[in-house]
C-alpha cells in the first residue's frame, strides 16, 4: 500500500480567522443598529419638502451631521415631531440664509463619528450576506467551516476525563472477553508503571484498536482497562466530531491530547472512530473536510508521540472494513482486538454479573436462558435482565423468577406483544402458517430444534416459529441452509395446501428464502450451475452509492445466477409441500392446537405428536 498525498497528517488546521470576524461584525451590527436608531425615529422627507416647511417656519431646530438633517417641528406633523432628511450632494446656497432668517436653532455635529457609522451601516448587511453565503455553500459541501478559537470556543475539547479511581467498573464486571482482557493487561501494567518499560527500552503498543460488533463490551472494557491501570480516562466519540464546523474535531482532538499529556499517564478513547476514520473515498462527491481533518490530527497526534509519554490510545469500531489503512500503520493502531459476540459460556457469565445486581428467585435458571439467546450480545443480555426485572416490579413482585426472564427474552427477540384483532378465519390461517413452519423444522432432517410456535402477534409479526441451534453456528453447511429455506417457506406452504391460496403474511419468509438462496448461489460456491465462484453484490457501506461500484460480473452471469437461484427455492418449495401433505394429519393437530393455547413449547409439539424427544 503506497502512501496516497492525502495520507500525510496535516500538522494545523488552517484557523479561519473570517469567522470571527464575521461573529464579531453581527454583534457590532447590532449594537449599531441600536444606537443608531434615534436617527430613525423623525419623518423621513424630502429636501425639497424639508425647505417648504422652512420657508412655512414649521421648523424650530435643525441638527447637521454630514448629509443628514435631523430637526423639530414647531407643532407636530402627522403625529410626528421631529424629522430626517438627506442634504442633496451639490452646494444649497440659500439653506443656511433661510435658517437665520426664520430663527431655526441650528446645530452642527462632527461628521468624523457618522462616517464610521455610516460606513459600518452600509457595510454590514453586505458583509453579513457575504458570510451566510460562504458558511451556507460549506454546510453545502458536507462539512462546514468552525469557528475555531475566537468569539466562541467550540473548539474546547468535549472529551470527558474521568479519573481512574472514579471509574465504577473493573475487569470483574467483565465476563468472557478473556482474550482481549490478557490482550490489555500489559496495557495496564505499561500504564501503572511506565518507567519499568521505559527502562528497558521497549516500545508499548501506542493505539489499540477494540474490534467488535455493538454491545459487545468495547466501551465497558476501555472504561475498566483505565480503572484498572488507575489513570485518568479520556473519552471522546467519533460521531460527536461529525458536527456542521469543519476544523472543530481536529482541533478538539488537539486539544484532548494536550489535556492528557499533561496528566500523563492517561488513557484516551476514541469510540466509533469508523465515524472519522472511514476510507478516504475517492469517488466524486463524497469528500467530508471535517472527518478529513479530524483523522488527521489524530493521526498527527499519534505520530507526535515520543515513546516517552505514557499515554494509550484505545480506539473501537464495529466497521473495521471501513477504516482508513493510514490508522493501522505501524506506530498507530497497529494492536488489535477482537471482541466476539458471546458463546454459551459466555453468555451465561454475563448474565450472572447482571443478575447480581437484582434480586433474583433462586429457583431461576440462567443456564436456559443462555441456551436459547444465542446472538445475543453483552449489551442485550444486560437489558433483558433488566427488562425482568422491570416485569416484576411492575407487577408488584420483589424477586425475579424464571417466567420473568422468559419473558423478557421473548420481548427482545421478539418485540413487544401486541393486541390484534384478528378475525376468526385471520387466526385459522395464522395458526395453519405457523403450523407449517414448525412442522416443516420437525421433519427436516439438518434443522434446528424447535424451540417454541406461538399465534400471538408480537411486533410486527401475526405468530412466530422459533428454532434454538444445538450449538453457536459460525459457519454453516449446504444441507442446513436448504433446510432453512424449506422451514421458512413452510408456512406459505401450509396456507397454499389448506385454503388452497396464499396470503401477503408470508412476504417476509419469501424475501428471506430468496435472499438466502442467492448468497448460497452467487457467493458461497453452493450451486453446481454456478460453480465456486463468488459474485458478490454492491457494497452497501456507503448507502446512495451503490450505483458507482462496478457489478464486476456479466448479463450472462446475471441471469444464469437468477435462474439458479429460482431453481432452488422452487425445489424447496417442493420438499416442503411433500412433508406437509405427508403429514396432514399432524398439520392440523399443531393448527388447532395453537388456535386452542396460541402457544406451543417443543415439548408440548413432541407431545402432541406423540413421538420421543
Ligand atoms: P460496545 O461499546 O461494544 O457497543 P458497551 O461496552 O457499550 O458495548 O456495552 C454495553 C453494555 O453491555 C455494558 O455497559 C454492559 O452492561 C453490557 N456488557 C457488554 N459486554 C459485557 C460483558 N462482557 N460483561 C458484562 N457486561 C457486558
Ligand atoms: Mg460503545
Ligand atoms: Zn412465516
Amino acid at each position: 500500500m503506497t502512501d496516497s498525498p492525502q495520507d500525510k497528517p496535516t500538522p494545523r488546521v488552517p484557523q479561519q480567522r473570517w469567522a470571527d470576524v464575521f461573529i464579531f461584525s453581527l454583534l457590532l451590527f447590532a449594537l449599531l443598529t441600536f444606537f443608531d436608531s434615534g436617527d430613525r425615529d423623525g419623518a423621513e422627507i424630502a429636501y425639497s419638502e424639508f425647505k417648504q416647511l422652512l420657508r412655512d417656519d414649521e421648523i424650530v431646530s435643525v441638527n447637521i451631521r454630514g448629509d443628514r438633517i435631523t430637526g423639530a417641528f414647531r407643532a407636530s406633523i402627522n403625529d410626528r415631531t421631529e424629522f430626517v432628511t438627506t442634504f442633496p450632494p451639490m452646494e444649497d446656497t440659500d439653506l443656511f440664509p433661510l435658517l437665520e432668517q426664520n430663527d431655526v436653532v441650528v446645530r452642527v455635529s462632527s461628521a468624523e463619528q457618522s462616517v464610521w457609522t455610516l460606513v459600518l451601516v452600509n457595510l454590514l448587511p453586505w458583509m453579513l450576506l457575504i458570510g451566510l453565503f460562504m458558511m451556507s455553500s460549506r454546510v453545502l459541501r458536507g462539512g462546514g467551516k468552525g469557528f475555531p478559537g475566537g468569539v466562541f470556543s467550540f473548539t474546547k475539547s468535549k472529551a470527558r476525563m474521568t479519573r481512574g479511581e472514579d471509574i465504577k467498573v473493573g475487569y470483574d464486571d467483565i465476563a468472557g472477553l478473556k482474550h482481549a482482557k490478557e490482550d490489555l493487561a500489559e496495557v495496564i501494567d505499561f500504564l501503572r508503571n511506565p518507567d519499568k518499560y521505559r527502562k528497558i527500552g521497549a516500545r508499548i503498543p501506542k493505539g489499540i484498536l477494540l474490534i467488535g460488533p455493538p454491545g459487545t463490551g468495547k466501551t465497558l472494557l476501555a472504561r475498566a482497562t483505565a480503572a484498572e491501570a488507575g489513570v485518568p480516562f479520556f473519552s471522546i466519540t467519533g460521531s460527536e466530531f461529525v458536527e456542521m464546523f469543519v476544523g472543530v474535531g481536529a482541533s478538539r482532538v488537539r486539544d484532548m491530547y494536550k489535556q492528557a499529556r499533561e496528566v500523563a499517564p492517561a488513557l484516551i478513547f476514541i469510540d466509533e472512530i469508523d465515524s472519522v476514520g472511514r476510507a478516504r473515498s475517492s469517488v466524486a462527491g463524497i469528500s467530508n473536510d471535517e472527518r478529513e481533518q479530524t483523522l488527521n490530527q489524530i493521526l498527527a497526534e499519534m505520530d507526535g508521540f515520543t515513546g516517552d509519554e505514557a499515554i494509550v490510545v484505545i480506539a473501537a469500531t464495529n466497521r473495521p472494513d471501513v477504516l482508513d489503512t493510514a490508522l493501522t500503520r505501524p506506530g498507530r493502531f497497529d494492536r488489535k482486538v477482537v471482541l466476539d459476540l458471546p458463546q454459551r459460556e459466555a453468555r451465561l457469565e454475563i448474565l450472572k454479573v447482571h443478575a447480581r445486581k437484582v434480586t433474583m428467585d433462586a429457583s431461576v435458571d440462567l443456564e436456559t436462558i443462555a441456551a436459547g439467546t444465542v446472538g445475543f450480545s453483552g449489551a442485550d443480555l444486560a437489558n433483558l435482565i433488566n427488562e425482568a426485572a422491570l416485569l416484576a416490579a411492575r407487577e408488584g413482585k420483589d424477586k425475579v423468577d424464571q417466567s420473568y426472564l422468559e419473558r423478557a427474552r421473548d420481548k427482545v427477540v421478539l418485540g413487544e406483544q401486541r393486541e390484534a384483532l384478528l378475525t376468526e378465519e385471520e387466526r385459522k390461517r395464522t395458526a395453519y402458517h405457523e403450523a407449517g413452519h414448525a412442522l416443516t423444522a420437525f421433519h427436516m432432517p439438518y434443522a434446528d430444534e424447535l424451540r417454541k410456535v406461538s399465534i400471538i402477534p408480537r411486533g410486527l409479526a401475526l405468530g412466530y416459529t422459533e428454532q434454538t441451534p444445538k450449538e453457536d453456528k459460525l459457519n454453516y453447511g449446504q444441507h442446513y441452509l436448504e433446510d432453512r429455506i424449506a422451514i421458512m417457506l413452510g408456512g406459505r406452504c401450509a396456507e397454499k395446501l389448506v385454503f388452497d391460496e396464499v396470503s401477503s403474511g408470508a412476504a417476509n419468509d419469501l424475501r428471506q428464502a430468496t435472499e438466502l438462496a442467492r448468497h448460497m448461489v452467487s457467493e458461497w460456491g453452493m450451486n453446481e450451475g454456478i460453480g465456486p465462484l463468488s459474485f458478490q453484490n454492491a457494497d452497501q457501506s456507503y448507502p446512495g452509492h451503490e450505483l458507482l461500484i462496478r457489478k464486476d460480473y456479466s448479463e450472462h452471469t446475471a441471469e444464469l445466477i437468477d435462474a439458479e437461484v429460482s431453481k432452488l427455492v422452487r425445489s424447496s418449495e417442493e420438499r416442503t409441500m411433500a412433508v406437509l401433505k405427508e403429514h396432514r394429519d399432524q398439520l392440523d393437530l399443531i393448527a388447532a392446537a395453537l388456535q386452542d393455547r396460541e402457544s406451543l413449547t417443543d415439548s408440548d409439539i413432541h407431545e402432541l405428536l406423540q413421538v420421543q424427544k
